[in-house]
């Protein structure tokens, strides 16, 4: 008997979490159409591109990874793949890229990715060089989230867009104005990934923390009075907020099996003072299953910079922010975006951004050597700091970050953590010569990486497990389980997860 074979889709991802939730979207969307995912271009019928246009870098990585594409259509002609360039990356270029990559098949942005089955249609059906970059012109947001196979953790569009217009930032050109989802659509979207097996979801949005704004509040809901020293944010009376819908994810009946809610990403205008409570203990308004983890882009540590950046917050404010954070939260992991060699920054600038990380103390650290986007309006300003000044600044702020991580994370060895396994770790060294047993990963509720060694050969993949952390590096723990009494209750067959599908780079 002749069957036909499975058709197979990979999408290959350069970005922020945002473009690897938009792949799980396009995975899935696919996979309704019969499409298996691969990560090998060799096998793949449709081959897709998904790139951010944050970085030059992550740009840089798309448009390589594009090119080596070409030969597989050269070798397999007709046969060939269908290759299509997404993300922030196709809305920016609008179809320029056919001139220096003729095989590419067509063009698309972010508001183009629920068209993708016909887009890929059309291909099929020999349209080639065409291009869907329109943005979607309706007011409000409305989306449902798809995964491919069964999930413990999904990323979950709340909102998108940005309207802060930061001088250096393509997102608002390439993603538009902010727009959200309402509550009730968030919360029926999320029962109906609970009921699938989810655990763990992450709220996104390229500015989540201003979530609902222009949303109408239906359920009689009055925004708590803000003291926010930043006096920018304010109670948006008669709209719906990002607290809000915390608290309405904590009192739906139907999410009591959803363990822990994070989200990203967030800026200091709206990281409010409602939003600091929701971080505190139950009985001062906390939310009991917000991780305690959060990710405040802060840029720089210098007034100056932060205002040629058009980021309107203040680095003292910034660090108040934080301060309030921990008091109420001692456990919480804190992580941040910074830029170097921003036009004009001085020495004494730089170090004013290297003394934040002694202030704060992040877990984590995602720096970034600035360079100019075409279309915004910092790309007008002479980019003046020479690249070896960006470097060794950048080099010598990721090894302080390092030093910083070591003694915070060895605080941590002799504490027992609950940690949620994502799947088998990448290197198995931590095994001695000679052991049976397994190295798994996963993360602990403030969202530090732990590895522990299994000898059960039990399947421990999606399982909440409490771990005792009995050695540290800058980046990550390790432990030994300490009881996994529950499996059997949590592992009823039910649900069987599946890997998240990884065919990313993640580019904050
Ligand atoms: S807030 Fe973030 S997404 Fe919005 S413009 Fe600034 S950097 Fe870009």
């Amino acid at each position: 008997m002749n069957s036909t074979p499975t058709k197979k889709v990979l999408v290959k991802t350069f970005g922020c979490q945002m473009n690897v939730a938009d792949t799980e979207r396009m995975v899935a969307l696919m996979g309704e159409r019969g499409m298996e995912p691969t990560e090998n271009p060799k096998e793949a019928d449709l081959i897709i591109i998904n790139g951010c246009s944050v970085r030059e870098k992550a740009v840089h990585k798309a448009v390589s990874f594009l090119g080596e594409q070409q030969i597989l259509k050269k070798q397999k002609g007709e046969k060939g793949p269908i290759i299509a360039l997404g993300g922030c990356v196709g809305q920016l270029d609008k179809g320029e890229v056919f001139k220096r990559a003729p095989y590419l098949d067509f063009v698309f942005g972010p508001d183009a990715i629920d068209q993708l089955p016909e887009l890929v249609h059309k291909a099929e059906e020999g349209n080639r060089h065409f291009v869907q970059v329109e943005f979607d012109k309706t007011l409000a947001y409305s989306t449902q989230t798809k995964v491919h196979g069964s999930k413990a953790q999904a990323f979950v569009n709340i909102m998108k867009g940005c309207d802060k217009y930061c001088t250096y930032c393509i997102v608002p050109f390439t993603r538009g104005r902010e727009k959200s989802r309402t509550i009730q659509e968030v919360l029926d979207d999320l029962a109906g990934l609970v009921a699938k097996g989810v655990r763990e979801v992450t709220l996104l949005g390229q500015n989540v923390n201003s979530f609902g704004k222009g949303n109408p509040n239906t359920n009689g809901y009055e925004p708590k009075e803000l003291h926010n020293p930043i006096g920018k944010v304010g109670p948006r009376a008669g709209e719906e907020n990002f607290p809000q819908l915390l608290y309405a994810i904590e009192a739906d009946p139907r999410l009591e099996k959803l363990k822990r809610i994070r989200f990203t990403s967030s800026h200091p205008l709206d990281f409010s003072d409602e939003l600091i409570a929701c971080y505190g203990p139950k009985e001062k308004g906390g939310v009991t299953r917000l991780a305690k983890h959060l990710h405040l882009p802060v840029q720089s540590g210098s007034n100056r910079m932060l205002t040629k950046m058009g980021r309107h917050h203040q680095i003292e404010n910034y660090i108040a922010q934080m301060k309030r954070l921990k008091e109420l939260c001692p456990e919480v992991g804190m992580s941040t975006d910074l830029i170097v060699g921003f036009p004009t920054e001085s020495e004494e600038e730089y170090l004013d951004t290297r003394k934040l990380l002694d202030e704060v103390q992040f877990d984590n650290i995602y720096a970034f050597m600035y360079s100019p986007r075409p279309g915004t309006r910092a790309s007008k300003l002479p980019d003046d700091v020479p690249n070896d000044v960006k470097s060794r600044r950048l080099n010598d702020l990721l090894a302080h970050q390092l030093t910083i991580a070591k003694t915070t994370y060895a605080s941590r060895v002799g504490q027992t953590m609950e940690v949620l396994v994502e799947g088998l770790a990448k290197h198995q060294n931590m095994m001695k010569e000679g052991e049976k047993g397994r190295v798994w990963t996963g993360r602990t509720t403030c969202n530090r990486v732990v590895n522990f060694i299994d000898t059960t050969g039990r399947n421990y993949l999606g399982q909440l497990l409490m771990v005792k952390i009995t050695g540290s590096t800058s980046l990550s723990l390790s432990g030994e389980l300490v009881h996994d009494s529950g499996y059997a209750e949590r592992n009823d067959g039910s649900v069987q997860y599946t890997s998240s599908y990884s065919s990313s780079e993640v580019v904050q």
